[in-house]
C-alpha cells in the first residue's frame, strides 16, 4: 500500500485526510508536561492525572504491539456565522451538528476496516476521538497534515484550523507521511492579540484557566467575576482564535462535514428555564451536551448580563429568585448588577 491508496481510501470512508507515521515514544510529550505542570490545564483531570500524563508518553503504553500511528481528519469549516438575534447566545462551531466524537470515530473506524480489506489482514486497532491518551496533535504534525499554530490548534494549509482529528493505533506497517515543506504563522500574531481574556500566554501555549472555551464548557464552578464581560455573548465554547486566523479565511476546498447550523444559536431563556428531559432530549447527541444543564444556565446568565438588551431582565430576577441551582441564582443576581451598572 502505498501513500495515494492510503488517501483514497480515507475518502471512501468520509475523512478529509490522512497521515501514518511509526510508533515511537510521541513527540512534543515534554513540551505536554510542562504545560500540565504550569497548571494550565485547569481542572481538566483526564488531562492531569499522572497515569493519564504516563501513558502520553508513547503509544505503546496504550497498545503494546503498535506499530503505526494512523491520524485522520476532517474540516468543519461549514456555513458563515449567523448573525445573533435577540436573547440569543453563540455556540462554537464544531458544536453546530451532531456529537462528532460518534460520526468522526465511525468514519475512522470504517477506515480501518477498509485497511484490513486491502491489506488481505487482520488489524488490532484502537481507536480514539479525543477521548484517548494520544497527544493527536502532536501526531498530525508528525504525519505531515500540518503545524501547530500560536492559538495552538493543528493547521493545515489547505483547510486551515477548523479540522477536527481522530488517531488509531494499527499492529500494521503503513506508508509514512512525513512532514513535507510546510507553511508557518510567521510574524502573524492575531489569535493572541485577539483573546478576549490573554488566555494564549505564549505561541502556542493556551491557559485553560482563562480561556472562554474551557470556562464555558469544561467548567463545572463558578466563571471568574473578571471575565464575565469577556464572555460576551459566547453560551457555549469560543471561537475567536480562530476566526481571526488568516488560514481560515481561505476557500476550504474538499472540506466534508455533518455540520450544520441547527444549534449555532441558543435562545438564552430557554437555557434559563429548561429541565433535565428536555435538557437530554435537545442535546444527548450534541458535544453541548458536555457543558451539562447547570453549566449552560450559568453561562445564559452571564450572556444575558452582557446584553443591553432590557428584555432580558425579567428573565434573570425569575433565575436570580428561582432556579434551583445556587450557582446559577448567583450568575444571574451578578448579570442583574452588571446590567444595571451600565444603565
Ligand atoms: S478559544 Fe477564545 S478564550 Fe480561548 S484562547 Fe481562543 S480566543 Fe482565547
Ligand atoms: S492567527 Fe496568525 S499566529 Fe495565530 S494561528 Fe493563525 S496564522 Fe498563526
Amino acid at each position: 500500500m502505498d501513500a495515494a491508496r492510503l488517501r483514497q481510501l480515507a475518502v471512501e470512508a468520509g475523512l478529509d485526510l490522512v497521515g501514518a507515521v511509526p510508533v515511537r515514544p510521541s513527540p512534543t510529550w515534554d513540551a505536554y508536561v510542562h504545560w500540565v505542570d504550569a497548571g494550565y490545564a485547569g481542572g481538566m483531570a483526564y488531562l492531569t492525572r499522572a497515569d493519564a500524563v504516563a501513558r502520553r508518553s508513547d503509544p505503546r503504553l496504550v497498545l503494546p504491539q503498535a506499530r503505526t500511528v494512523l491520524v485522520c481528519g476532517v474540516s468543519y469549516a461549514g456555513p458563515a456565522v449567523p448573525s445573533l438575534p435577540p436573547l440569543g447566545g453563540r455556540v462554537a462551531r464544531y458544536a453546530w451538528g451532531p456529537d462528532y466524537h460518534d460520526w468522526l470515530l465511525a468514519r475512522l473506524e470504517r477506515l480501518v476496516q477498509l485497511l484490513e480489506g486491502a491489506l488481505h489482514v487482520s488489524v488490532v486497532s484502537r481507536c480514539f476521538v479525543d477521548t484517548g491518551p494520544v497527544l493527536e496533535r502532536a501526531w498530525a504534525c508528525a504525519a505531515g497534515l500540518g503545524w501547530v499554530g500560536k492559538h495552538g490548534c493543528l493547521i493545515h494549509p489547505g483547510l486551515g484550523s477548523f479540522v477536527l482529528l481522530g488517531v488509531a493505533l494499527l499492529d500494521v506497517d503503513l506508508p509514512e507521511t512525513a512532514p513535507g515543506s510546510l507553511p508557518s504563522c510567521g510574524t502573524c500574531t492575531a489569535c493572541i492579540d485577539a483573546c478576549p481574556t490573554g488566555a494564549l500566554v505564549a505561541p502556542g501555549v493556551l491557559d485553560a484557566r482563562r480561556c472562554l472555551s474551557y470556562l464555558t464548557i469544561e467548567n463545572r464552578g463558578a466563571i471568574p467575576e473578571p471575565v464575565r464581560a469577556a464572555v460576551g455573548g459566547r453560551a457555549f465554547g469560543c471561537d475567536t482564535c480562530q476566526d481571526v486566523c488568516p488560514w481560515n479565511r481561505k476557500p476550504m476546498k474538499g472540506a466534508s462535514t455533518d455540520s450544520v447550523p441547527e444549534t449555532a444559536v441558543l435562545f438564552l431563556p430557554d437555557l434559563l428555564t429548561m429541565d433535565a428531559d428536555t435538557y437530554a432530549r435537545r442535546f444527548r447527541r450534541s458535544p453541548i451536551w458536555r457543558a451539562t444543564l447547570e453549566g449552560l444556565a450559568r453561562n445564559a446568565a452571564v450572556v444575558l448580563g452582557n446584553t443591553d438588551d432590557p428584555a432580558a431582565h425579567p428573565y434573570l430576577v425569575a433565575a436570580a429568585t428561582g432556579h434551583p441551582s445556587p450557582l446559577v441564582r448567583e450568575h444571574a443576581a451578578d448579570a442583574i448588577q452588571r446590567l444595571a451598572r451600565r444603565s
